[in-house]
């Protein structure tokens, strides 16, 4: 679909009162062609004294280029929203996705269960259009954690490396399953491959989609087969 004003301006009210108890004036709200992004919210930024910032001037904008599903305009539009709220609260967040931000985007996801995610579409595309089509091998392990999301974990494709990380995952408390996978789709190549700890978070619907390609690799910590 489409974005219009009338529909953005109908939901921002609707999310207003449902989701930040109605406190947030209503900005302008301006279609834009930009490949960029699919939603943005602008504003002025003062730093005054002490480096404390202060925010004013806010415009909501959404970018016409896309064919939105309906439930991605919404989850747009609410994250443009959290965004707001926190620079109209004058909130200093750790980042731009900090975590007041995913705080709340978790909050309300679990309570709405909507699915809104940190990395815009757009740019996910940008990078996939970075990282260009040619096929990038990945071996990565998706995760459960105690927290109930999927993560993904990229490694080296080298079997000892595939082992060592399996061991060290299996070992982890807050690790629920692991289950490894070779793939050539570029999706995965946006995650970094490493040996370290850390693992991206991954939207369960969209690591699903990329999934069937994928092959399932049987791993036990000693071995490593398809
Ligand atoms: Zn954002």
């Amino acid at each position: 679909m489409k974005p219009t004003v009338e529909y953005i301006r109908e939901h921002f009210d609707l999310y207003n009162r449902q989701l930040f108890g109605g406190t947030l004036p209503v900005p302008p709200i301006h279609l834009t062609n930009a490949r960029t992004y699919m939603g943005q919210m602008v504003c002025k930024k003062k730093v005054g004294l002490f480096g404390k910032k202060h925010f004013s001037d806010f415009r909501l904008r959404i970018s016409q280029r896309f064919d939105f599903e309906e439930t991605e305009l919404q989850d747009t539009i609410i994250h443009e929203m959290i965004h707001y709220y926190i620079a109209y609260n004058q909130i200093d967040d750790t980042s731009a996705h900090g975590d007041t931000f995913r705080q709340m985007m978790n909050d309300i996801n679990t309570r709405f269960s909507r699915h809104l995610t940190i990395s815009h579409r757009t740019s996910r595309e940008e990078r996939l259009q970075v990282i260009g089509s040619q096929p990038r091998p990945r071996i990565f392990a998706v995760l459960t954690l105690t927290d109930g999301y999927h993560y993904i974990k990229a490694v080296p494709r080298i079997e000892q490396r595939i082992l060592t990380m399996h061991q060290r995952l299996a070992s982890s408390p807050i690790v629920t399953s692991i289950d490894w996978y070779f793939s050539t789709d570029p999706f995965f190549a946006l995650f970094p491959v490493s040996m370290g700890t850390r693992a991206q978070r991954v939207d369960p619907a969209e690591l699903q989609s990329h999934l069937t390609t994928a092959t399932p690799l049987h791993c036990d910590g000693r071995t490593l087969h398809t």
